[in-house]
């Protein structure tokens, strides 16, 4: 697919190449006849898809076309995004395409001086890239007039959700005209971006697509299958033995956030959670002191991990998989730094086999399995019951003949820790209740 047979103008084929793209993106494959053919858009993409080219060209293109309109002062294209550097960014974007077609942008958001931004709307623009909260602020004092906006993209929405957006959303869609294009684009499907996306938009068409090259890039993943009874123990001993000191772990539930916490507490490694039952200012402070190399391990939720920024670790380990298969390319998206490779391992039971099969059918790659001689995997066939004593037995590591003298680190974790039965009950009710309904 090149770019020549999306239909795009001599101008933005210009500036696309000036760029240096040679082909679009699959979200731009994708999402441009569907935005040129007037539908309305609901896209699965997070950043790193192309998704910004993907809405701007066609709108850019499409804003150019009405000779009549062009002569209007009051914007035609608004674009919600939840943060300024965003703002910034997508701004940039639009101002690159829309001046080779005589169209103005502009930023609007919050943290500066409003007047600047007054006098900017006044003189009039045609796209305006905004954070919901300094919009209404304008809209509410009557600083813009958003009746003649034609295109509406909510971008990256479920982070807007996130941040608590979702009143002054809805509140800005009330000043705009209902007949016009909305494009919603959010890196996970969640049942509020389905509520959210009800209310804003009209039958749109879905298209859905993952980051390209996740697996293959600077991202080294690793499943370790191992019983669900002994993951801690198994965490514990990877990062004691990798001697590894900027851990993100992720779990489905706060539950297990605060369990696993508590366990490696126990365990001697100095690991917090962040997660949304705890308070905003006990959030920043866990997160300076994880970045600040004070804290060896952070385990989170990924409703808490979504709107941090802890992106660039050398290790994500998912304690346990997320339900949703994106959560997993958001999860080990925190790793591989720009030059040195991350790693993503996975601590996978036999109750989470498909949720891995969905992973890997959704990256097309099958990660690869290791195993470590202390933690042997028990091959327990489904509805297999096996007593606890027999349990015990398989877990331990085969006996070798004559076996060399093991390092004093190893035959530490060989001890089984807890010789209480082991927790065979499915995870709490909590967690899979949040998992449907919070976590996406
Ligand atoms: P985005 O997902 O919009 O944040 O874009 C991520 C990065 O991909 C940006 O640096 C873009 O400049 C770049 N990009 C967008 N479209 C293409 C393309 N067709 N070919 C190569 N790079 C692209």
């Amino acid at each position: 697919m090149s770019f020549d047979s999306l239909g795009l103008c001599a101008e933005l084929l210009s500036a696309i190449a000036t760029q240096g793209y040679t082909e679009p993106t699959p979200i731009q494959t994708e999402a441009i006849p569907v935005i040129f053919a007037g539908s309305d858009l609901l896209a699965g993409a997070q950043t790193g898809t192309g998704k910004t080219a993907a809405f701007a060209l066609p709108i850019v293109q499409m804003l150019s076309s009405d000779p009549v309109l062009k002569k209007r002062r009051n914007p035609r294209a608004l674009v919600l995004v939840p943060t300024r550097e965003l703002a910034a960014q997508v701004s940039e974007q639009m101002q690159n395409y829309g001046r080779r077609l005589s169209l103005r942008s502009t930023n609007i958001y919050g943290g500066v001086n409003i007047q600047a931004q007054i006098e900017r709307l006044h003189r009039g623009v045609d796209i305006v890239v905004a954070t919901p909260g300094r919009l209404l602020d304008h809209a509410e004092r009557g600083t813009i007039n958003l009746g003649e906006i034609g295109f509406l993209v909510l971008d990256e929405a479920d982070r807007m959700l996130d941040l608590g957006f979702i009143d002054a959303m809805l509140k800005v869609a009330e000043y705009l005209p209902p007949a016009r294009q909305t494009l919603l684009f959010s890196a996970t499907y969640s049942k509020n971006i389905k509520q959210l996306a009800d209310e804003l938009l009209d039958q749109p068409r879905r298209i859905e697509v993952v980051r390209r090259n996740i697996a293959a890039d600077a991202v080294t993943q690793i499943v370790y299958p191992v019983e669900r009874s002994r993951k801690r123990e198994l965490i514990s001993h990877l990062i004691r033995k990798g001697e590894w000191r900027q851990v993100l772990v992720f779990t489905r539930t706060r539950y297990s956030a605060d369990k696993l916490t508590a366990e490696l507490l126990f365990d001697g490694i100095n690991a917090a959670p962040i997660h949304s039952n705890k308070s905003q200012s006990i959030r920043t402070r866990t997160l300076a002191e994880f970045k600040r190399g004070e804290l060896r391990v952070l385990v989170a939720t990924d409703v808490a991990a979504r709107g941090l920024d802890i992106e660039q670790l050398p290790y994500v380990i998912n304690y346990e998989l997320p339900q949703v298969p994106e959560n997993y390319v958001h999860r080990i998206g925190r790793t591989g730094r720009a030059k040195e490779s991350g790693m993503a391992l996975s601590l996978v039971c036999e109750p989470e086999k498909p949720m891995l099969a969905a992973i890997e059918k959704l990256l097309n790659y099958k990660i690869p399995r290791k195993t470590i001689d202390e933690f042997p995997v028990i091959a327990v066939k489904r509805g297999m019951k096996l007593s606890p004593a027999k349990k015990k037995r398989l877990a331990e590591p085969k006996k070798k003949p004559v076996k060399a003298a093991k390092s004093p680190a190893s035959v530490k974790t060989t001890k089984p820790k807890r010789k209480k039965p082991v927790e065979e009950r499915p995870a709490p009710k909590v967690g899979r209740r949040g998992a449907r309904s919070k976590k996406f």
